[in-house]
């Protein structure tokens, strides 16, 4: 059995007179891949930004390793949907951003890239990439500061299908190689179901968990499993009902 990583208990969470999140409670272990679907406007994206320490404002409790989340701490990346590379630093600079000026240099951003398939791009411009390179540049400065979770906001949404399957297959072996825990929030009901451990499911309304899906399949997996076309009809059916309850 192992460890608890992170605790999610969130009573409620209102921006002025609109409740976004009514008690939620979610518990992720060490290790653990769990993505988070639901439909827009759930409150994912907020639950993901309290957990990151970027919303402080909420009744309940949220721990990661029993401590409270804290702004730029170093235990946890976070990966949004646009890559968001600051154009004026080498991609080096913007993966050891979190190291400082000259960051760059730090020798695990010659070995992060090495592991994206950037090793070439060291010293290239943001613009240079394509938009799956950058991010791909975005996970290696996410994992920059070796964190222990890794939140993720829809971070392939913006990229074709292909690439989309390439960047996935690189973030479990990163996630593996690293030991790192994943929360991904994704509209991909096929990509909740290959990438996760437990698919959590979402209603609104305001948002609480609809149901959670365990997806019992050993890694490297095949996409054509019938595991996971099973899997993917138990999320698609908890998502009606999320959908039904929409008003
Ligand atoms: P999701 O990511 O599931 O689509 P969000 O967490 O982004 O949903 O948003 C949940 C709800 O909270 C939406 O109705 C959204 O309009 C609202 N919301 C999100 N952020 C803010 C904010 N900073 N101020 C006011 N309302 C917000
Ligand atoms: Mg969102």
């Amino acid at each position: 059995m192992s460890t608890t990583l992170v605790q999610i208990q969130v009573e409620e969470k209102r921006f002025r007179a609109h409740q976004v999140i009514d008690r939620l409670a979610l518990d992720i272990r060490a290790g653990e891949i769990v993505s988070l679907v639901g439909p827009s406007g759930c409150g994912k994206s907020t639950l993901l930004r309290i957990v990151a320490g970027l919303e402080t404002d909420y009744a309940g409790r949220v721990l990661i390793k029993g401590a409270k989340p804290q702004l730029h701490s170093p235990e946890v990346g976070f990966i949004f949907q646009e890559p968001r590379l600051l154009p004026w630093l080498s991609v080096a600079d913007n993966v050891g951003f979190e190291a400082g000026r000259g960051g760059g240099k730090h020798p695990r951003v010659g070995e992060l890239l090495a592991e994206v398939g950037l090793a070439a791009f060291t010293d290239a411009w943001p613009k240079q990439l394509s938009g799956g390179m950058a991010q791909r540049a975005a996970i290696a400065r996410g994992l920059f500061t070796q964190p222990a979770l890794l939140l993720l906001d829809e971070p392939f949404s913006a990229v074709d299908a292909f690439t989309r399957m390439r960047l996935q297959d690189l973030l479990l072996s990163i996630a593996a190689h690293h030991g790192t825990t994943l929360l991904l929030v994704t509209h991909d009901v096929d990509e909740a179901v290959y990438l996760s451990d437990r698919v959590v499911v979402m209603n609104s309304g305001p948002g609480r968990i609809a149901g959670d899906v365990v997806v019992p399949l050993p890694r490297p997996r095949d996409r054509r499993d019938p595991a996971l076309g099973r899997a993917r009809s138990e999320v698609l059916t908890l998502l009606n009902g999320a959908q039904q309850d929409y008003h």
